[in-house]
Order: structure tokens, then sequence, then C-alpha cells
């Protein structure tokens, strides 16, 4: 929500288009007993989950959507646990607080209800100057600043564990790089980038890491076809040639983008946020894009490591609205065959078949709309 103080539950719902709450059995609010609550107590349902909203202290659904989908990554959450466990209280950082949030969650008595990350924001807020306020804040900044503050957490606390410096820090002076920590594991693939000289034909590669995928959108496509796109041969030329080394000289060359090692975790970011200059500001584009419940990549590189990863759709963070300022976030996520949607506090069982609301619009990109923003898949040789 653009406006400053928090929305309550009830005005939430309100505002909202009616189309996810339709999706909705019955939402919880912490109040009164929902279907969730009921199922629950049937043998569906496994003895040792927790369906936990998270209360919104003024415009931190992009928060609370991400943790969400977070904590439904199960690969994740063990490792925050299992951090948890190991880390007898040091000074406090995002970690910790995440790390305390998560095992809260996992102990509750109760199997439903909602909790509030009051500590959790109070760093975020001392962290990070951008998100010190009331704003809205977009959803995928927040997941990119978080895994990778972890991870610089985790560095940290082993150079200090290390103090001779060795090579399990944060890389030797050669430059090598660190040893993988655990958000390596599960959220770093590979991308490369093979260039070819269009004088010589000489192919180099060069490898990056990355933590998620970015990928645009186009009007009534699917995710495959967006990373497809993705991997699109690309020329370089005029202004922008290709500094070749066995020509000794700029050349123009063909570029295109692989991925050489998938992740435990693939996050794909959505484009949904245009700059354009003819209104000087970003536009929400609602193309409808589909999202399969099961992905397998096909544009690996040769040379990949693991080019047959399938991967199953484990959560999905939704924006709500008609632009990046304004809005709200929810989000929808798998655990043990059930699809749940949590919106801030509330939290319900869904259909799976509504998940297909969520794709985007057929026409009019300015229009307001409930789509997908970040999709979450895991490996299926992870679970
Ligand atoms: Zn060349």
């Amino acid at each position: 929500m653009a406006a400053t103080v928090a929305a309550s539950s009830s005005q939430l719902r309100e505002r909202r288009n009616p189309n996810y709450a339709r999706a909705c059995t019955l939402l919880y609010t912490g109040t009164t007993i929902s279907q969730l609550e009921r199922d629950i107590g049937s043998d569906q349902f496994p003895p040792n989950e927790h369906y936990f909203g998270l209360v919104n202290f003024g415009n931190t659904c992009y928060s609370n959507s991400v943790l969400q989908a977070l904590y439904f990554c199960r690969p994740f959450r063990e490792k925050v646990l299992e951090y948890k466990a190991r880390n007898k209280r040091t000074k406090e950082t995002l970690l910790t607080c995440l790390a305390d949030l998560f095992y809260s969650i996992a102990t509750q008595k109760k199997k439903v209800g909602s909790i509030a990350p009051k500590k959790f924001i109070a760093r975020l807020r001392k962290e990070k100057e951008e998100f010190d306020n009331y704003m809205q804040q977009d959803a995928h900044e927040f997941l990119n600043f978080l895994i990778n503050h972890i991870n610089e957490i985790i560095l940290a606390e082993r150079t200090q564990s290390k103090p001779t410096g060795g090579k399990c820090g944060a890389g030797d002076a050669a430059g090598s790089p660190p040893e993988p920590t655990w958000v390596h594991e599960i959220f770093q693939g590979i991308l490369t980038s093979e260039t070819r000289c269009l004088n010589c034909e000489t192919v180099s590669s060069k490898d990056e890491d990355f933590f998620d995928l970015q990928v645009d959108v186009d009007q009534n496509t699917s995710i495959t076809h967006c990373l497809r796109c993705f991997s699109n041969t690309e020329t370089l030329c005029s202004d922008n040639k290709f500094k070749c080394d066995h020509c000794s000289s700029y050349q123009e060359a063909q570029k295109r983008m692989r991925v050489k090692k998938l992740p435990m975790i693939l996050a794909l970011h959505l484009k949904r946020f245009k700059y354009v200059e003819q209104y000087n500001r970003h536009i929400k584009v609602s193309h409808r894009v589909v999202f399969p419940l099961e992905l397998r990549l096909f544009n690996t590189s040769d040379d990949a490591v693991n080019p047959d990863r399938l991967y199953d759709l484990v959560a999905v963070v939704i924006h709500c609205g008609s632009g990046p300022n304004r809005g709200h976030y929810i989000s929808i996520v798998k655990s043990h065959g059930f699809w749940l949607l949590f919106d801030d506090d509330m939290v319900d069982k869904i259909d799976a078949s509504t998940i297909e609301d969520f794709y985007g619009l057929t026409s009019d990109i300015q229009k307001s709309s409930e789509t997908g923003y970040i999709l979450f898949y895991q490996s299926r040789d992870c679970s």
C-alpha cells in the first residue's frame, strides 16, 4: 500500500481484488477458525508443519511475502534452523533475527496462527537505509539484499573463526573465490556468456555466478519462452563491439548466455516493472506469463554440470496492484502436496487450479493485476 500507515487485515481484504479472495476457502484472521485449521486436525496434514501468517508493520508485505516463500524452500529453512542450533547467542545480525523468526514459527504449539516479525524488521531497518521507512519496497530487491547479506554474514563469521586467514575465509590473497557457503550451495548457479568473434570465429566464454535469474516478460507467453529469450543470441556491433584477444582488436561478435550450473533452488525474477520514458516512471507489465508446476531448463551450456535437473514450483511471490510503488505482495507456497496462500497475517489453503489466476492479464498492461513476480523452483534431486 502506498499509504504510510499499516492497513488492518480487514482494510486489506476490502481493498484487494476479489480474484484471489475467491481462491481462498476462508481467510484466516487469527480470530476465526478457518478451513485450514480444521484441516490441520485431519490426518491429511503433516504433524510437524506450522502455518503462521506474519503481521504487517506498515507496508512490510514485501518482506512478509518473501520470508514465507523462503520458509517453504525446505533446504533454506533447514540451513537457517541448523544455524540457529549451532550459533549460541552471539552478536545480533539479520541472520540471527531470521533464524529466531524461523525457529519461533517451527516451534509454535499451535499449528496455525500469526506471528509478529518485529525484531527482524527492526534489524532490517537498521541494516539498510533504503528499507528504513514505511514505504512500499520491491520484493525482489529485498530478496536480493537478504540473500547476499546473509551470505556475507556467513563469510565474515568464517573469517573471524579462522584468524589465520586461510582459504576458508573470504578468499585468499591470490583472489580465488571462497569455499562455498550454504547460501551458495542452495541458490548459486553459474551463467556462461559465449562470445563468437565474427572475424576469426573464435569462441570465448566467461562465467558469472547468480543467485537468481532475471527474465524479461512478453505477452501471452510462458516462463519457458522467457528463458529461451534470455538465451537468445545478441549481436555486438558498432559502439558495442567485442575486444577479441585472437584478433587483438575490436570486432563484431555474437553473444549468448547459457546456464552452466543449475542451482538447487532456482529463483526467477519476472521483470514486471519497466521504466517508460514517455511517462517518466516505472509501470507494471501485467503480461500473462504461464509458469508450470514442473520445469526443466534446456538453455544449458554444452559443458553444463547438471543439465537435466528437474524442478518443482514451491513458492511464488505475487504482486497485486498497478505499479511498483503501489499495491501489495502476497505469496503462495506448496507444503506437503498442498498449496497455501499467505497474505500478511492471514493464511489459507487454496486449490492448485487457482494458481493460474496469478499468470497475468491477456490485455491492458496498465490495469491492476495479481501476477507472479518471483518464482521459486526447487530441484527434485534435493527433496
Ligand atoms: Zn577474432
